[in-house]
């Protein structure tokens, strides 16, 4: 994603989870490659400047968080920032009354038929039915395109080729189609100015009367695309963006950010040529894409909520390493209440995810309490060496715990099982307290 963008930021961020120590130089450094790697990707000089001011100014000031380390805390800050660039959040569409009309707009090339096709798969996906009209009288192949792209769905499309009044064809169109719940409309793109493309959408608007008027602007474009995504949101209320050809383009940051600027919300992007190269655009997530990192921000967010990290870090070494005593299995129960389920936690480090023994996972919150209840009735000495854990004491532990004795060996065969397994991916190396691996 983002080709040249992606891989540079990515880097950086990599470069930055190896570094030693994290102070005022590194950061520096840190940030100096982010606006490089941002002004390559045709992002406005201004936009870079102000967002590396804004990213060096708090890795330099702000205190981390209790249960955050500094380098996390930078990571966070990089991450939050450049989040902000593209808007918090994901729009997509809300199909909240019947007809639903869709206008599509955007210039010859811009890749406003193939995303038509792939706006009617993804609604399909969804559920909806929704129907074509074709109003593009001035390129005789438009027609033929959709009829093509929709017949391959068995989408209804309604279109005139020998028909040259666009405003006819709208109206037909809506006839047509007068019972269904999502009607999209297809208009010409003849247009060389945003100026023309807009009067277009006024005299359509007054036929038509759409839900929502979208306009598809081509990624590859960098920053200019900010003036065509201005010019359309000035002149409608209901407006939104779809950004294509984002796969590999190297100026699709420029087009993101600078359409992002003009506040016009962008709901989906185009990421290739094929029918399902397309996405709902959600700037958290293609944030931590682009940087190269796991789900990020859930991950900041459990760290949030004050994990006691250095018995988090001690008691992930110790199962890597096969030194597992009950006492790390007690805080592995402890932290799974503060985080969730194992399953998840494990999932959400990078390059560890799905390589967790399946007795962690299969879990469930009930048995989790009812294990803590039988830790609690064992000594330090049961807790740290669990081999003198015989009959007689497995009977005072299940007194004291309320429970039958049967409960305490499964809990004994759980450990071992446990041990067993967390010894088989000891040998790929401990975690080492850098912050990418312990998270
Ligand atoms: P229109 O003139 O706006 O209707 O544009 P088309 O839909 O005909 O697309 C123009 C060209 O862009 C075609 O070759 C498409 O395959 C290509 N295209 C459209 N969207 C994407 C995309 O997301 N990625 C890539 N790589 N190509 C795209």
């Amino acid at each position: 994603m983002l080709g040249s963008l992606g891989e540079n930021l990515t880097n950086t961020m990599k470069k930055l989870v190896g570094m030693s120590v994290i102070d005022k130089k590194t950061i520096k450094e840190v940030v100096k490659e982010i606006q490089r790697a941002l002004i390559q990707s045709d992002v406005n000089i201004a936009l870079v400047l102000n967002l590396s001011k804004k990213i060096e100014k708090r890795a330099l000031e702000e205190e981390p968080p209790k249960g955050i380390t500094p380098r996390e805390y930078v990571i966070t800050i990089i991450y939050e920032e450049m989040v902000n660039l593209l808007g918090r959040e994901a729009v997509g569409l809300d199909i909240n009354q019947k007809p639903y009309k869709i206008l599509f707009l955007g210039l010859q090339g811009s890749g406003k038929t193939t995303t038509i096709g792939k706006m009617c798969r993804f609604l399909q996906k969804k559920g909806f039915n929704p129907a074509v009209v074709c109003t593009d009288t001035w390129r005789p192949a438009a027609y033929e395109q959709l009829k093509q792209l929709t017949e391959e769905m068995q989408i209804p499309l309604y279109g005139d080729p020998e028909n040259k009044d666009a405003l006819d064809l709208a109206k037909k169109g809506l006839n047509e189609f007068k019972n269904k719940k999502v009607i999209i409309f297809d208009t010409a793109g003849r247009h060389k100015e945003e100026s023309d493309l807009i009067a277009e959408m006024d005299q359509l608007d007054d036929i038509i009367q759409p839900t929502e008027a979208i306009l598809v602007i081509d990624g590859t474009i960098g920053q200019q695309a900010g003036e065509q995504a201005k010019a359309f949101s000035q002149a409608t209320d209901i407006g939104s963006i779809i950004i294509t050809k984002l796969d590999g383009s190297a100026k699709g940051g420029g087009a993101m950010s600078a359409v992002a600027e003009t506040g016009a919300p962008i709901k989906f992007i185009g990421t290739g040529e094929r029918i399902d190269d397309f996405e709902l655009f959600d700037p958290e997530r293609f944030i931590s894409r682009l940087l190269g990192m796991g789900d990020i921000r859930s991950l900041i967010e459990k760290a949030e909520e004050n994990i006691d990290e250095d018995i988090a870090e001690k008691t992930m070494n110790n199962m890597m390493s096969g030194k597992f005593s009950l006492i790390d299995m007690k805080n592995q129960f402890d932290m799974m209440g503060k985080m969730g389920p194992m399953q998840q936690v494990l999932n959400m480090i990078p390059g560890l995810g799905g390589k967790i023994p399946k007795e962690a996972s299969k879990m469930t919150e009930d048995k989790i309490d009812s294990f803590k209840v039988m830790l609690s009735s064992m000594t330090q000495e049961e807790l740290e060496n669990p081999k003198i854990i015989k009959q007689s004491r497995i009977q005072r532990i299940a007194r004291g715990a309320g429970v039958d004795e049967s409960e305490v060996r499964a809990l004994l065969k759980y450990y071992n099982n446990t041990k067993k397994a967390m010894k088989g991916f000891g040998g790929r190396g401990r975690l080492r307290g850098s912050t990418m691996n312990r998270m």
